[in-house]
């Protein structure tokens, strides 16, 4: 098997050209090729020695997961759906807006954590994405969308996506060293360059996980919460009775201490009649008190026998003031990219589902 080298950091690719009897600014240039100019093929990087071409050629790939379907919606919104093994699909949806453009990312086949409202939890768990199946998503999004220019301006942007949210299937930190070497590879200069505040990684709240986060790379945090009780969120976010509110809450503010923005985003999934209630949203005030936050209000999505309904409007409204008049900032996802069926947080679903019926929701996220 060639070595994919979409499965590589800077680090790593450096390590291995060492192995090879190569240097490390050899590795800057391929590195620099791949993922700036979004070249796979040796022939095209015209400053690489030839020795180095002949030596690699067969030896190694450039390959990102097979794109499947792609599809653009009138607003702009983009989808791909890509092929990861049989009867494997995973999603990765482009959300581009005035001054930003967010690509939400998978990082897992299925999810093992079971969250009850999640199409993604109810598929159960497949398997880790690889690190070049990661990458290969942001390396297809960023160099098509490239390569296609602004259709109301004609204008070609040369970096499309200004931020990534790690909120498309699975959860992250469930796939820590594939997810932690991705990251490397999006905030590279010599790559994507991307900063950390505008990388998103959410979590259903895996505690150690997020201190080692902290430690190795320390980038914006979201949590999902969707309860301010142990008794609700056990039964909504099975993984609260391993990690239960206390120890979430004392997790997040230690990560503070390392997160290149001063708060945490507390994802809020609103549940018709199971948690939005006026009670709760008080209850919530209380529960992230000593925790700097802000919070991204996400009325659910429904999908076939979910057994869940979207909360009703007034519902949202009355939830949202509870929060605003306690003084947070509060930010409640919009629909986006509806005809063409994307979907971001429970996006599997689609690939799942075999009844033919999609879900039609996409957020805006406020980054
Ligand atoms: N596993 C991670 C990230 C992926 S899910 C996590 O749980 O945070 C991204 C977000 O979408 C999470 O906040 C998740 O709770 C939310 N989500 C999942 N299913 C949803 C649904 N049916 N409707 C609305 N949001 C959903
Ligand atoms: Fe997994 Fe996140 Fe879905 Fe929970 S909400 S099942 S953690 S993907």
């Amino acid at each position: 098997m060639p070595q994919n080298l979409l499965d590589f950091d800077l680090q790593g690719l450096t390590a291995w050209f060492a192995e090879l009897g190569e240097k490390p600014f050899r590795a800057k240039q391929v590195f620099r090729w791949i993922h700036q100019s979004g070249v796979a093929d040796f022939g095209q990087m015209t400053d690489i020695a030839k020795s180095l071409r002949e030596k690699l050629a067969g030896a190694v790939e450039t390959r990102a997961p097979a794109i499947k379907l792609a599809h653009a919606s009138i607003d702009g919104t983009r989808k791909w759906l890509f092929d990861v093994g049989v009867g494997n699909g995973i999603e990765t949806v482009f959300i581009p807006e005035d001054d930003r453009g967010t690509l939400c990312v998978s990082s897992q086949v299925g999810c093992a954590l079971e969250c009850t409202f999640c199409s993604t939890g109810r598929q159960g768990f497949n398997r880790n994405l690889s690190v070049a199946e990661i990458v290969g998503q942001l390396w297809v999004a960023q160099h098509s969308l490239r390569a296609a220019p602004n259709r109301t301006t004609g204008a070609v942007d040369p970096r499309p996506v200004s931020n990534v949210v790690m909120m498309g299937m699975g959860e992250p930190l469930a796939n820590f060293e594939n997810v932690v070497t991705a990251l490397d590879v999006m905030l590279d200069d010599h790559a994507y360059g991307l900063s950390r505040r505008r990388v998103t990684v959410s979590t259903s709240g895996i505690v150690p996980a997020m201190d080692r986060l902290a430690e190795r790379c320390p980038v914006a945090l979201a949590v999902s919460l969707h309860a301010p009780n142990d008794a609700l969120r056990d039964q909504i976010v099975p993984i609260n009775k391993k990690y239960p509110l206390a120890e979430l809450m004392a997790a997040c503010r230690r990560y503070l201490a390392h997160a290149p923005r001063d708060f945490i985003t507390f994802e809020y999934v609103l549940l018709a009649g199971v948690n939005d209630t006026p009670a709760l949203a008080r209850e919530l005030v209380e529960c992230v008190r000593d925790v700097p936050c802000k919070f991204n209000l996400i009325p659910f999505n429904p999908f076939p026998a979910s057994g869940y309904d979207k909360p009703r409007s007034d519902a949202q409204r009355a939830f949202r003031q509870i929060l605003q008049d306690a003084g947070f900032v509060v930010t409640t996802r919009k629909t986006r990219g509806d005809d063409i069926d994307a979907a971001c947080g429970q996006l599997a679903g689609r690939v799942a589902d075999k009844s033919g019926r999609v879900l039609k929701r996409i957020h805006k996220e406020a980054a």
